[in-house]
């Protein structure tokens, strides 16, 4: 039933979603929906997501709130008319019947207004900055072998020794991060990664301090890349159950430091450049694996297999049952809204 005002609101809201076609087709991927035909149907959203009667006396905030749930009503509308997957996977928050990444997608829906980047040109070195053995694979072993394929010189930092992620406890610490340094190497030789350079923090208690800011400046000063993936600095909160190891978290802020302004400026930790003859470098591109919102998708439908090949090599850490369905699974829900078979997705950041 529509509230009163409801036709107010429904005239603003014909008119943003009229505007919005204008600026940017709206839906994304490669069957886009047609929001002429389906005004009615995004009307009959609007009408149970918002209070019209309240923003019916407001024109303004009418148009506001309007665009912020337009991009969740075309996903969800489309998805009915075209019978695309975009189920929620986070279910529905408690009391409103509304999907609980509603306003996730509705940050997705304003993805368009972002450039979507693709990798800088010409790209001949690479550095793979993470945590944990495992973590250079689980984010992005496939995209790693696209690049090795290419050509691209990629080598590795691992922060920690990896000396926690076990549950057997007649293992030690330095057992298990000896057993882990060994499948490292396996999974890199498997993606034809050159070096790997472990600095050996504890596991579990990495902090993103100016000491490991230090040591990841020292490896990309040696290494000189192009382009850094490393993992996402930033915790989520939009109730996906991967809310962030500490780690990640620490891993992904150093090496941002790292990158820009430490790595570029002499002045930054001038013992690298006065005592061990390391030259500022400027990293052109960072990637960041585990992000919210995504600006980048590399097709990996050549690569996968090898990067699950890789990810096995982590012999203590994976379901070797399991794991390549659902690497196989996040991939395809990844790359199916984009029209990929396939994908992998970052956040890029372009410094040039
Ligand atoms: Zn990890």
């Amino acid at each position: 039933m529509a509230a009163p005002g409801f036709d107010r609101v429904g005239q603003t809201a014909i008119d943003v979603i009229l505007e919005q076609q204008q600026r940017h087709p709206v839906g994304g991927g490669s069957e886009r929906l047609h929001l002429l035909k389906d005004v009615q149907a995004v009307r009959l959203f609007l009408d149970e997501a918002l209070d019209a009667a309240s923003l019916a006396l407001d024109t303004a905030q009418a148009r506001q709130q309007i665009l912020l749930v337009l991009g969740v009503a075309v996903a969800e509308i489309g998805a009915g008319a075209l019978g695309r997957h975009t189920a929620g996977q986070y279910g529905r928050l408690p009391g409103t019947g509304q999907s609980s990444d509603r306003l996730n997608r509705g940050r997705m829906g304003r993805m368009s207004d972002l450039e979507r980047h693709d990798l800088v040109a010409p790209l001949e070195r690479a550095l793979v900055v993470i945590s944990h053995p495992d973590d250079a694979e689980f984010g992005a072993a496939a995209t790693i072998a696209h690049l090795t394929g290419l050509g691209v010189r990629v080598d590795y930092v691992v922060t920690t020794d990896g000396g926690k992620g076990t549950e057997d406890p007649s293992v030690t610490p330095e057992q298990l991060s000896t057993t882990r340094v060994a499948e490292q190497r396996a999974a890199a030789d498997i993606l034809n990664v050159s070096e790997i350079v472990h600095l050996g923090y504890p596991d579990g208690y990495l902090t993103p301090s100016l000491d490991l800011r230090r040591d990841i400046v020292r490896q990309i000063r040696r290494y000189r890349p192009d382009l850094v993936i490393t993992q996402n600095p930033q915790r989520r909160l939009d109730h996906n159950p991967f809310i962030g190891h500490p780690d990640h978290l620490a891993t992904g802020e150093a090496t941002l430091a790292a990158v820009y302004p430490a790595a570029r400026d002499h002045l930054n930790f001038p013992e690298l450049w006065r005592d061990e003859k390391l030259e500022p470098w400027k990293v052109r591109q960072v990637l960041l694996t585990g992000v919210e919102e995504p600006n980048l998708w590399l097709d990996i439908g050549d690569t996968f297999e090898i990067g699950i090949r890789a990810i096995l090599a982590h012999e203590s850490q994976v379901d070797q049952e399991t794991v390549a369905d659902r690497m196989r699974e996040r991939a395809r829900l990844v790359g199916e809204p984009q029209g990929i078979g396939l994908a992998q997705a970052f956040a890029s950041i372009i410094l040039e």
